[in-house]
Parts: structure tokens; sequence; C-alpha cells
């Protein structure tokens, strides 16, 4: 209903190109079209890129404690730049556009959970930039399925330096229990992320969830370093 009124008023113009196209969400379909999905056949636990359907070496081997890891686009272009905006530049209005292509991939990947939250900062981060992104993006998701948002289960003990500018082996380190868990022993849990670059955070979210007893847990990003 407001935004009916918005755009009567405004005629919206996408909030990437600034194109007075048509903008759905927010966003014009050419600026739509140039973000990549990526697409199977992918490892069935890390979503790595096989060449077959099935389960990586790697998660043979060394089983992570995530049981499904997905995301939606490349990490790359245009994705790029529409994540700064969203994270670092306040251009929160992107999580329509943003949520609802999570929204719709995790339908098309078939993950149900009995709870759904985010991958926590810590509160004095928060406090600096004023909101959690991937919160944001973990609203939109909640808002498509109507269930609510388990916005206390997960917490971040410790203020961390931001994984971008660390290296692998660094990034682990960075991450290594500061995350912990509750209210979600016997349930199913699926984390909201902006970005999976290493699974460093997914590693370790997901670590916590099943210490605090959860069943199944799946870590799903907005876009991945592939
Ligand atoms: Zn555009
Ligand atoms: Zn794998």
């Amino acid at each position: 209903m407001v935004d009916a009124l918005l755009d009567t008023l405004l005629p919206p113009r996408c909030l990437t190109c600034g194109s007075s196209g048509r903008a759905v969400k927010g966003v014009c379909a050419q600026c739509a079209a140039r973000l990549e999905r990526i697409e199977g056949p992918l490892c069935d636990i890390c979503g790595a890129e096989l060449g077959t359907p099935g389960t990586c070496l790697a998660c043979l081997s060394n089983r992570p404690p995530y049981d499904v890891l997905r995301g939606v686009f490349r990490f790359e272009g245009l994705l790029v730049d529409m994540v700064h905006a969203f994270k670092y530049g306040r251009v929160t209005t992107l999580k329509h556009f943003l949520g609802s292509a999570l929204a719709g991939a995790v339908e098309q990947w078939g993950i149900h959970a009995d709870i759904i939250t985010f991958v926590p900062m810590h509160w004095t981060k928060v406090v600096d930039r004023g909101y959690n992104q991937s919160a944001l993006l973990a609203k939109e998701v909640c808002a498509h399925r109507g269930v609510r948002l388990a916005d206390d289960v997960l917490r971040k003990t410790r203020r961390t330096a931001a994984q971008a500018g660390l290296a692998r082996g660094g990034r682990r380190k960075n991450v290594a229990g500061v995350f912990e868990a509750t209210g979600m022993r016997d349930k199913s849990v699926m984390v909201v992320d902006d970005v999976i670059t290493t699974a460093s955070t997914a590693y370790e979210v997901a670590r916590a969830c099943k210490e605090a007893g959860a069943s199944a847990v799946a870590f799903v990003g907005l876009g991945r370093v592939l």
C-alpha cells in the first residue's frame, strides 16, 4: 500500500544503475539479469561445483558441521557493488530485492527449518553500523515464509577483525569459538549470511548450533565466492 503510493509520487528508479525503467523491488531487469546464479551440479553438502551430482571428497573425508551450504549468486561483478551499497552504504532498501532472491532460492533448494536466524554481529558493531545486513535478509526470508525470525538464538561473543582482510587460515582462527547458540535443541536451523567466502564463518556457526543440540543446520548466503 505504502509502496504503491510511493511509486505514484516518485517514479521508481533502479537502486543500482539509476535508470527510470521499470524496477521490480527497486532493481531494473537489466541489472537483475547481470547477476549470475550458481547452478549445479553441486556437492550436496558444501555446494562446491562438481562434474556430477553427489558429495565432494572433502566433505566425504571430513564431514563439516553444516548439513547444507548454499549461495544464490556468484560474488562478482554487479553483486559486489550491490552488497557493498547494502552493507556499507546504508542502501537498506535493497533488502527487498536481495531478500526476495534469497527467499526464492531457499524455496528452490527445498530447505525447510524449524528456526530461521542469521549470522550475528558483535553488538558494538551493530551500534556502529546501525543494522545487521544479514538480519535484514533473514527477515525478508521469514516474511516470504510467514514465520517469525529467531533473533535471539545466536550470539557473537567478541568483536573480530573483518574477515574480508584475512587469508583463509587467518579467517578460521579469527572466528574460532566466537559464536554461541541457545534454544535449538532437536530443531532444524537455517542461518542466513550475506556472502560466503571461505565458509569459515559457516563452519563456526554450524558447530555452535550442533553443540547447542540442533538436529540439522542449513547455511545460506546471497553471494558466494567459488
Ligand atoms: Zn538497473
Ligand atoms: Zn562438499
